[in-house]
This record gives structure tokens, C-alpha cells and sequence, in this order.
């Protein structure tokens, strides 16, 4: 399983445990329920923003170590610690087309 499933099915387990929480806490203490459905959105927003935040570098999508300073090939940039070949969305998305010519 690789990093990136990994980080998606803890992504996952941290919504469903936070909107399975909020309805304990409105069903025990009889908290109304729009407010505590909204404290729990915005946790799971905050928490899976910091989950993912490491995706804005150039991340392997096999293990997670940070590619930064890593020169692409013509397929992409080969992790130097597990050998996954990764195109990150800077060199999908154009960015490094100058620097190849
Ligand atoms: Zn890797």
C-alpha cells in the first residue's frame, strides 16, 4: 500500500470518525445539532488540510519523502529512497518546460 493510499484512507478514518462523533455528542449530551455538525466540519477541514499540505511540495506518491531538488527524467522523478516514478503536478502542469527546453 503505498503512501498516498495510506494518506487517503487516514483522511477518510478522520472525517467518518469526526461526523460519527459529532452524532454521539448531539444524541448523548442533546447538543443542538447544526453547531456541532459545523465544529466537526470545520475540525475535519483543518485536520485533513494539515494532512495533505505536504502534496503542495514535490512528494513521492510511494513512500512520502520530500523530491525537492530532484532532477526529472523523461518519464519523471525516480525516488531516490523506494524507486517510484513520479510526475508531480509542477512538471504536469508545465512549470518545468522552460528549464528542459
Ligand atoms: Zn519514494
Amino acid at each position: 500500500m503505498s503512501w498516498m493510499h495510506r494518506l487517503r484512507l487516514r483522511a477518510l478514518a478522520v472525517v467518518v470518525g469526526l461526523v460519527l462523533g459529532a452524532f454521539a455528542v448531539v444524541g448523548w449530551m442533546s447538543v443542538p445539532a447544526l453547531p456541532a455538525l459545523g465544529v466537526a466540519l470545520v475540525t475535519a477541514a483543518a485536520v485533513v488540510h494539515t494532512m495533505s499540505s505536504k502534496l503542495s511540495l514535490p512528494t513521492c506518491a510511494g513512500c512520502g519523502t520530500d523530491l525537492t531538488g530532484q532532477g526529472a527524467g523523461a518519464y519523471g522523478v525516480v525516488c531516490p529512497d523506494c524507486g517510484t516514478i513520479n510526475q508531480h503536478i509542477r512538471v504536469a502542469m508545465g512549470e518545468d518546460a522552460t528549464r528542459r527546453g
